[in-house]
């Protein structure tokens, strides 16, 4: 079969479309004919340098495959699975979790020690063909494509997870949605348009805020161009805001506690500019303030997003759809932060 794989890390240029074996399933397995893949800025690092990879192509001496959000169809089917057919439009849960630990069996699979994720630990949906355990096999209605189902995994369920599970997002709250066209940040934006807050999204370009405005933003802050936390404190009367959707790390750290209101949430799922932050911490408790971590998201959550999407209440924005053999170009178009929304690859046929 065709897939964009890599021998090596590296720069773009690693990527390479190629001819590689086709899956072979271990019980309880199925394999899937990609239908449409969605790139997300994990895959990035993973071809650049992330030990986990690294790892993985010492040890198996073979190309690996990224990509987790994965849709499309049954092909072939190990083990008896009454719920599954040959033929069944899918989506793939992009985790492995080991089903056993006291997290999993709590409904904290997110957390599992051991779990893998497709197209990380495993090869993934860069393909024409990916395997994946049955269970991870999520059916979804001939009214959705492939292309918004593989868009929903990682983003849109990190997203859910922050908002609605850990902060507890409300209607009539006010959010501050930072890098709102990012695949997190613009997910954010529909979920909180979804519950009801009144939204403040930053971007980098006006293209981007006018983008964000479409879909929902209520205030758009040019972040280039101003102190995000000045502007919130200016339009809320210096009251702040309820939420912060944080992911940007050391660079946005200390202004997005300063942005919150009394009794505020940040909730943050990631640190592109850096690990380490300073707090106020006389400010914080005085202000009663929540900081709190989020790592992706349950099965179960993912479960809800694609009852949500079938039903037409969240659409999943796509910024665009690429052959999978222009994989190089998707990955230029996220590390140069020109999207709005997910970037899609469809292999042939
Ligand atoms: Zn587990």
């Amino acid at each position: 079969m065709k897939a964009i794989a890599f021998t090596e890390q590296g720069e773009i240029d690693v990527l390479q479309y190629q001819e590689v074996e086709q899956p072979t399933l271990e019980p309880d397995e199925i394999l899937i004919k990609v239908k449409a893949c969605s790139v997300n800025y994990l895959d990035i690092h993973a071809r650049r340098d992330r030990p986990e990879i690294k790892r993985k192509l010492e040890e198996t001496g073979t190309p690996h495959i990224l990509g987790s959000d994965i849709a499309g169809e049954i092909a072939e089917i190990s083990g008896n699975h009454p719920h599954l057919k040959i033929g069944d439009r899918i989506l793939l849960a992009p985790c492995i979790p080991c089903g056993v630990c006291s997290d999993c069996l709590g409904g904290y699979e997110n957390l599992c020690d051991t779990q893998e994720l497709l197209g990380f630990q495993t090869n993934g949906g860069y393909a024409e063909y990916v395997k994946a355990p049955a269970k991870n096999a999520i059916p979804v209605a001939d009214t959705f494509s492939f292309t918004e189902a593989s868009a929903l995994p990682i983003a849109y369920l990190t997203a859910w997870h922050m908002l609605i599970t850990r902060a507890q997002l409300n209607a009539g709250d006010d959010i501050l949605i930072l890098g709102s066209g990012g695949s997190v940040g613009s997910a954010g934006l529909q979920i909180a348009k979804l519950v009801g807050a009144r939204i403040f999204a930053t971007a980098s370009t006006d293209e981007k805020l006018e983008r964000a405005r479409q879909h929902g933003a209520d205030i758009t802050i040019n972040y280039k161009d101003v102190d995000f936390s000045e502007v919130i404190l200016e339009e809320t009367n210096g009251r702040g805001v309820d939420v912060v959707l944080e992911h940007v790390g050391a660079a946005t750290w200390e202004k997005s506690i300063g942005s919150l209101a009394k009794n505020g949430r940040l909730v943050s799922c990631g640190v592109t500019t850096g690990n380490i932050g300073e707090i106020n911490i006389r400010k914080m408790y005085q202000k009663q303030l929540t900081l709190m971590g989020s790592a992706l998201g349950t099965p179960a959550e993912l479960r809800t997003l694609v009852r949500l999407a079938e039903q037409q209440k969240l659409i999943p924005i796509i910024d665009s759809t690429l052959p999978l053999k222009q994989a190089a170009d998707a990955h230029q178009l996220l590390e140069s932060r020109r999207n709005f929304g997910k970037v899609c690859l469809i292999p042939e046929g």
